[in-house]
């Protein structure tokens, strides 16, 4: 599971890289590809998944055109970044450096002094048609070096950093402007004057590794979250027909808010939901009453305790890597999670076999939230939050357990395989 976690993360580079990933894992699982734009006809028994932006993704199984609810495993496929300026080329003092800004909130430190390369999409124009590729210049290309201690004797004690001015990696020795849009059609074989949009954000290069005195960590970029896009992914293919429709839900722009046309605050998740339904023949009535008995598992990392700063934990909930899937709390619902949703999620731990713990801030701590919250505004139903233990969220280069991934996988495959009825104030799981 861990050498095949590393290798999905290192050629995930971007969120666009992690859903065509996806995307091919299922075409390879039967999985069948559902334009947004076309008319759906779905068979019992099919296997679909749609995309939208080539960034968020969402896929289902359809056991019975009578099935009874919803079983939702979501996550995200975005990571904090810096992505790459229109006009890129910074060209002074005999360097040529890229102009870039953040996406989302990132450790800065550890951008600095590590080889750097870049990836993302670029819109190439093909006759009146305007086509999406994929790039990923995939070797070491930029650098961002740190300022010797020797002109900064305070560079120890703390240190605010300005994207501006010290977070725009060398590219090269001084060149002309332009130079990037050159590489890019060199890269990708479209000439420089069909290139007409680009998102491209700047990845590290260090190696995933396994690591510990048995193995017991595993250190990669973007593990928040395709660490739990991974294990939602295992667990959705290894199950098995239900009662209820099986939804993998994978969303972009989680780090920024998830206010976007694919974002888990966008009607996404809602127009595929209602529109299974329609092309199931199902009646506005039963559409009405699916959330009653469906259930969404939003899973996105959480916070390990870290040796060197216990006490940024709560006194109590102190979850460790490789101890189990952690349920995440929140009294003013950041985290969805509440009695009835984690009832249910230990119910399907316990019949996983897999260990869970327990997240929650400090209550002298603000924390960070999620998509769970988001995504119920437009699709409401029960819901919890989860994740796995990682250290340094939101670095460049993060770490979890080894154990973790397999954990989620095997309580996932339990969880799309199961169904819920709701009657009143009582939900049975089967
Ligand atoms: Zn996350």
């Amino acid at each position: 599971m861990n050498e095949e976690l590393l290798s999905f993360l290192e050629n995930s580079p971007t969120c666009f890289h992690a859903i065509a990933n996806i995307r091919a894992i299922l075409e390879g699982n039967g999985y069948h590809e559902l334009n947004e734009a076309a008319r759906w006809t779905l068979e019992e028994g099919g296997k679909y998944y749609t995309t939208r932006n080539g960034s968020s993704l969402i896929a289902f199984q359809i056991p019975t055109k009578q099935y009874e609810g919803f079983m939702i495993g979501a996550s995200h496929c975005d990571s904090p970044a810096f992505k790459v300026k229109e006009n890129p080329e910074l060209v002074s003092g005999g360097y040529t450096r890229l102009n870039v800004e953040g996406y989302g909130g990132m450790l800065c430190a550890p951008w600095f002094d590590r080889p750097l390369s870049l990836a993302g999409r670029i819109v190439a124009r093909n006759g009146d048609t305007m086509e999406t590729r994929l790039v990923n210049f995939d070797r070491d290309l930029l650098m961002i070096p740190s300022l010797a201690i020797h002109m900064d004797r305070t560079a120890n004690k703390g240190h605010e950093y300005n994207v501006q001015k010290e977070l725009c990696p060398i590219l090269g020795e001084e060149s002309e402007k332009g130079i990037l849009l050159k590489m890019l059609a060199e890269e990708t074989g479209v000439p420089e004057e069909d290139i007409l949009g680009q998102d491209l954000f700047l990845y590290a290069r260090v190696k995933g590794s396994v690591w510990g005195r048995n193995g017991e960590f595993l250190s990669a970029g973007h593990l928040d979250d395709l660490q739990c896009t991974y294990g939602n992914l295992k667990g959705f293919l290894a199950s098995s027909a239900s009662k209820s429709v099986p939804v993998l839900a994978v969303f972009d722009n989680e780090e920024v808010g998830s206010m976007t046309k694919q974002g888990a605050f966008s009607t996404f998740l809602q127009d595929v939901l209602e529109r299974i339904s329609i092309a199931c023949g199902r009646s506005e009535e039963e559409r009405r009453a699916f959330p009653a008995s469906s259930f969404m598992v939003s899973a996105d990392n959480a916070h390990a305790i870290h040796p060197n700063y216990t006490e940024k934990a709560d006194p109590v909930n102190r979850p460790l890597m490789n101890k189990g899937i952690v349920i995440k709390y929140s009294a003013n619902q950041k985290y969805t999670t509440d009695a009835v949703s984690a009832a249910i999620f230990k119910q399907i731990c316990t019949k996983a076999n897999v260990p869970y713990q327990i997240f929650t801030n400090r209550s002298d701590m603000v924390g960070g939230s999620t998509l769970g919250n988001l995504s119920n505004v437009h699709v409401s139903l029960n819901t919890v939050d989860i994740g796995l233990a990682q250290l340094a969220m939101h670095s460049p280069y993060e770490t979890a357990g080894t154990k973790d991934t397999q954990y989620l996988a095997d309580a996932m495959k339990v969880f799309f395989s199961s169904s819920i009825q709701a009657k009143g104030s009582s939900y049975t799981l089967q």
